[in-house]
């Protein structure tokens, strides 16, 4: 993916079919399906992709069985068939883990059982395999963490995760190769209209502050939480249709939360669910849900997030968790949708939807990062409809994800990077050097660092830090000590001076400390 190659195009290409506004896992759901089905694809993000909500998630590809209990079946069910799609098609990317509830009354092994054998039943064909029921000396042996405190057993269900990422970056090279454009750092500026009919947009390339004006047949707004703004700027009087509920997750080592499983914590004081998630070697806890009013592309965890967080989690485990074991915490922002007379987020649906104004743009907001290919396929098929393109099919469903591998060992370190690897390994192999690591506690070599440069479209040491590898988000004082090297080492990969360093390594430092707990 080469950035200035992709800018070209802007000059390059008379009129697009389809524009994308929103780089996040909806927007490239539906750059891969617009793409693939042979419709001229431009999408733009105004920062990096996945920089938003997408990159802040639990890291789970579920149907969801906190819906389940809510009754909402047909929800669960289309997000079932998305995480065995997802399994299939991004392997080197989203996996199966085993999840255990434990149970502390003797009625909830077999409520939360009876509940999961449907959440596995609704799965059908692509189920992950059997949920079971577990004596208390088998939940004891799968969590050695667990607290043997009036335990009473477990349920074991199979579900999915992914590194969000990862996958996001996988899919802008996945629309790339179905011939997509796709800029990161190009922000929506304003819409070009003829007789109140948007036919274009106007976007600027934040790195250089240059202006393009780009034709387009239809517009599909993927913003998130940034919907509304985008609306607004379509249409001055729209109603805000998005309520943003805030999420917050800390990471701990390892060593707290032993084994291979991960823990469901089927309800919280709020009335929600918590979870324990194996994740590059770390733990991940989370999360919250805080109605918030303000929509920023960096939240900050509040302090009594954190607190809710810890004490949850220290009810369930054997050793006490303290703020200081916290390697990192980070916030997203849901992009639930309104509904009128409810003001709580935490009971507010979780399905998409998707608009079409009278200016002809297509807004899809809501849902979930495991229903991102179905959320895509509606867009495209509202953005298509309306702007009277040739109707083509969507192909999504057995499209191979790019780095797709057959194989599944895990156990290379690059095995995320699926069929990239061999490249990287050979990269390593012309220069020994770059098997470095950049810093000690960080599972990261020098090598992916230059990768992400030359091939992921990193642009700063946060794209690198933050999103291409995830040493931000596992450890965040380790990330911000390995900042000067990974600086320097794309400065010289991109043809960049001291300045550049100097600066790269300062804003890196300003975003990553509220990452660390105070
Ligand atoms: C705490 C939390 C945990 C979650 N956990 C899970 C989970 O485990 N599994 C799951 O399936 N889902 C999960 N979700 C839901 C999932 O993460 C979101 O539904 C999904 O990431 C939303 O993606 P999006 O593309 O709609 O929004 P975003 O990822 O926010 O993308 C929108 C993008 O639009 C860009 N943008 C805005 N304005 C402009 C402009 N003017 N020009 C160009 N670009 C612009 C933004 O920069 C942003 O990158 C979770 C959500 C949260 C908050």
């Amino acid at each position: 993916m080469d950035r200035r190659r992709m800018l070209q195009q802007l000059n390059d290409v008379p009129r697009w079919d389809i524009i994308i506004i929103g780089g996040g896992a909806t927007g490239l759901g539906a750059a891969v399906d617009a793409a693939s089905r042979g419709y001229k694809t431009l999408l733009v993000e105004q920062s990096d992709f996945s920089k938003g909500t997408s990159s802040r998630s639990t890291k789970l590809v579920h149907g969801g069985v906190r819906y389940l209990a809510q009754g909402n079946i047909k929800m669960v069910t289309e997000a079932l068939k998305e995480r065995g799609l997802l399994l299939k098609n991004a392997p080197h990317v989203c996996h199966k883990v085993s999840f255990i509830i434990p149970s502390f009354h003797w009625w909830q092994k077999w409520y939360y059982g009876i509940g999961l054998i449907l959440y596995e039943t609704l799965s059908g064909k692509l189920s992950l395999g059997k949920t079971r029921i577990l004596s208390k000396k088998a939940t004891q042996q799968l969590l050695p963490a667990i607290s043997s405190k009036n335990l009473g057993g477990g349920v074991l269900y199979q579900d999915g995760q992914f590194d969000d990422s990862r996958l996001a970056i996988n899919l802008a090279q996945t629309a790339v190769e179905q011939g997509a454009t796709l800029i990161n750092y190009c922000k929506l500026v304003a819409f070009n209209k003829t007789a109140e009919h948007i036919t274009g947009v106007i976007v600027e390339d934040v790195l250089s502050g240059k202006p393009y004006f780009v034709h387009g047949k239809s517009v599909i707004n993927a913003t998130g939480v940034f919907t509304d703004k985008i609306m607004q700027m379509d249409n001055a009087a729209h109603q805000s249709m998005v309520s943003p509920s805030q999420g917050v997750h800390i990471v701990i080592d390892a060593k707290h939360f032993p084994g291979r499983q991960a823990m469901m914590i089927p309800v919280t004081d709020d009335g929600r669910v918590l979870f324990a998630v194996p994740w590059h070697g770390k733990i991940v806890l989370g999360t919250t849900d805080t109605p918030v009013d303000k929509v920023v592309l960096e939240p900050k965890p509040l302090k009594e997030e954190i607190d809710f967080i810890l004490h949850h989690i220290n009810r369930y485990l054997n050793a006490e968790v303290r703020h200081e074991d916290v390697r990192s915490m980070f916030a997203g922002l849901r992009p639930l949708i309104k509904v009128r007379g409810k003001k709580m987020t935490a009971i507010l649906p979780r399905d998409h939807t998707t608009l079409v104004s009278d200016s002809g743009l297509v807004t899809i907001t809501g849902g979930k990062w495991t229903t991102y290919r179905t959320m895509g396929k509606h867009a495209v098929d509202n953005a298509a409809f309306s702007a009277k393109l040739k109707m083509r099919p969507c192909i999504t469903e057995s499209l191979l994800i790019h780095g797709y591998t057959a194989g599944d060992d895990n156990m290379d370190p690059l095995f995320s990077y699926g069929s990239d690897a061999a490249e990287i390994y050979r990269l390593i192999k012309e220069q020994p050097a770059m098997a470095e690591k950049i810093h000690e506690d960080l599972p990261y070599t020098k090598a992916l660092v230059v990768w992400a440069v030359q091939h992921e479209m990193a642009m700063t040491v946060e794209d690198v830090l933050a999103r291409r590898t995830r040493a931000l988000f596992l450890d965040a004082a380790a990330a911000i000590a390995a900042a000067p090297l990974v600086a320097s080492l794309m400065a010289k990969t991109m043809n960049r001076n001291e300045d550049w360093i100097t600066q790269q390594v300062k804003e890196f430092g300003e975003i990553a400390r509220h990452y660390l707990i105070q």
